[in-house]
């Protein structure tokens, strides 16, 4: 069986969406066909009888665009506006101290950027949503936690992990990004100050290389930035300080080694005791119970509603396709084309008015919010309760290069 690695998604630009029902091309019209789709009593599942249908929500990049925050393919995505724009693998993470400084440089200046964003009205309205209980589960592509900040009470499945931790990759402990980022601070004074000179500056409030060097952040061509007297080649960051003291076992049952230099930062004669994001990057797999979890939420919804997302990498597409050979409607919500989307739309009828599927390309954060408008002010109520889908998650975990 092959193993679900994360792959590198397509980079070209999708053919433009068939809308559906016609009807959705409008505002009130793609409102109505939702309302039509979430309501709708379901052919497939007994357990709907007598209540509010269960829809799983899937959601990507394109959900917090309005958060400020690059997608990868919209018309300011990180593939159109920045061409040098290239993630790491895991195995050159794993394996190459020289990649993993010039990771932590860039997601040192990155993560600003990330931690002043907040959830946007698409999130909310999601949270709304379950509140009418008419959504009962997330699974989202997005590192940012937005969906966990917005709707805390609300399941969500994060599909490729979250950048607010740091992972080590030995003993799988778990630290805050933000401490970490005063760590890394700490260890790169120069880095340090030059940050605050760009925040300064508004660099950051744009992907842009153009721009950013019009605002005086300078970058190579691979879109790193060397200080002068501060390559990135200098860059340090900190060791696992549970690895520091207590070294584990390597698999010969040898004790590994970690060192640190006289500030704290890992030595590259060390044999453990590495922090990764954790977010599942390239190359690497996502762990079996959150792939498990997120396959079950499916199995056990009447419908899928897909979000920000044109579906190019394959863990988000199979969920989607899992949901079509279970014969279960979907409805997509993006700007821009999707992956396979006519084999998600083959068979539909084509006088249904939503209940069948939907293909709406309005942007999330003006549609959902009317939606919830709509629902609330025809009153509709629900009492099911959600199910839990446990995710054990420890270790590894994804990845949209903050920093490009
Ligand atoms: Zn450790």
């Amino acid at each position: 069986m092959r193993k679900p690695y994360m792959r590198i998604p397509y980079t070209d630009v999708l053919a433009a969406p068939t809308i559906i029902p016609k009807s959705a091309k409008a505002l009130s019209g793609a409102v109505a066909a939702l309302q039509e789709f979430l309501v709708a009593p379901s052919s497939l599942s007994p357990s709907s009888s007598g209540t509010r249908p269960y829809t799983a929500v899937l959601t990507g990049a394109g959900i917090s665009v309005a958060s400020g925050l690059a997608d990868y393919r919209g018309t300011k995505g990180t593939y159109r506006v920045n061409k040098t724009f290239r993630p790491i693998y895991y195995h050159e993470f794993l394996n190459n101290h020289e990649a993993r400084k010039r990771y932590w440089a860039r997601s040192f200046i990155g993560w600003s950027t990330l931690h002043k964003a907040k959830p946007n009205a698409s999130h909310f309205a999601i949270k709304h949503l379950n509140d009418l209980g008419l959504v009962r589960g997330v699974i989202t592509q997005n590192v940012d936690s937005f969906h966990s900040h917005a709707h805390p009470a609300l399941q969500t499945i994060e599909l490729h992990g979250y950048l607010r931790s740091c992972v080590c990759i030995s003993c799988h402990e778990e630290l805050p990004r933000d401490g970490f980022q005063n760590e890394l601070a700490r260890l790169n004074p120069a880095w340090d100050v030059f940050l605050q000179e760009i925040l300064a500056s508004g660099a950051l409030d744009t992907e842009n290389p153009d721009e950013r060097r019009a605002r005086g952040m300078k970058t190579n061509p691979d879109g790193d930035v060397d200080l002068p007297g501060a390559p990135y080649t200098t860059f340090r960051y900190p060791a696992c300080p549970r690895c520091l003291t207590n070294p584990p076992l390597t698999a010969n049952g040898t004790r590994a080694t970690v060192e640190v230099d006289s500030d704290g930062a890992w030595a590259p004669t060390s044999s453990a005791g590495i922090l990764k994001p954790a977010v599942v990057m390239f190359g690497e797999s996502i762990q079996h119970s959150v792939k498990a979890a997120a396959e079950e939420m499916i199995n056990d919804a009447d419908r899928l509603l897909i979000v920000g997302t044109s579906l190019a990498t394959y863990s988000a597409w199979r969920l989607a396709k899992l949901a079509k050979d279970q014969k279960k409607p979907i409805a997509i919500v993006n700007i821009g084309g999707v992956r396979g989307e006519d084999v998600l739309f083959v068979d539909l009828d084509p006088n249904q008015q939503g209940n069948q599927g939907i293909r709406v390309e309005i942007s999330t954060d003006e549609l959902l919010p009317t939606l919830v408008e709509q629902f609330r002010s025809s009153n509709v109520q629900t009492t099911r309760e959600a199910p839990n889908y446990v995710v054990k998650t420890q270790g590894a975990s994804v990845f949209k290069d903050m920093l490009s």
